[in-house]
């Protein structure tokens, strides 16, 4: 393991001196350390084991994947009958994965958690835009699946134009996708 964590950042874990008892910790916090722990067992089982100085984003992208098979989030798959349709009225063999929003929160604590160990915001993997894509790519897929939409309705022709449009690096793919799935009857 490593020692060379620079201990400024963080002066509330100290290595040396296991003598205080833990404070309460909030769920969040408890939640945080037990995702950090996941993650640096993950990294460790690794073949060869990862070192969390060489984590990058790949490493979380795969972790994520990893998590899927935990997961408890029917996701229907194109060719089920259930596609799309959140309350199927029987059961059906898609896999379960894990939910966005689990991805989500989950990657908003490991991020803090990489910080709070020393790393730096800079190459913070969590940080990472391939991961905003991912998780982005993942929520549109569950959204479809599941037919749970996550946006408002709009008209098509809103869609279409990217008048107002925040993000403006939403591929037209998604757009012509959510078009589709709008008018399923
Ligand atoms: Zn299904």
């Amino acid at each position: 393991m490593s020692g060379g964590m620079p201990k400024d950042s963080v002066p509330e874990s100290s290595s040396s001196s296991n003598h205080r008892p833990p404070p309460q910790l909030s769920r969040y916090e408890s939640q945080k350390r037990r995702d950090w722990n996941t993650f640096g067992q993950y990294l460790k089982n690794q073949r060869p084991p990862v070192m969390l100085s060489q984590c990058n984003c790949n490493h979380v992208l795969d972790f994520l994947r990893y998590l899927d098979q935990f997961g408890k989030t029917k996701v229907h798959l194109h060719g089920c009958v259930f596609f799309g349709q959140p309350d199927p009225p029987a059961s059906c063999t898609c896999p379960l994965r894990q939910a966005w929003g689990s991805l989500d929160a989950l990657i908003g604590r490991l991020r803090a958690a990489y910080e709070e160990h020393g790393g730096s915001p800079q190459t913070n993997p969590f940080g990472n835009g391939a991961i905003r894509v991912y998780l982005r790519e993942v929520r549109e897929c569950q959204a479809k699946a599941r037919g749970i939409p996550y946006k408002k309705k709009k008209k098509k022709n809103q869609i279409k134009s990217k008048d107002q449009a925040k993000t403006s690096n939403q591929n037209p793919q998604m757009h012509s996708l959510l078009q589709k799935n709008g008018s399923s009857a």
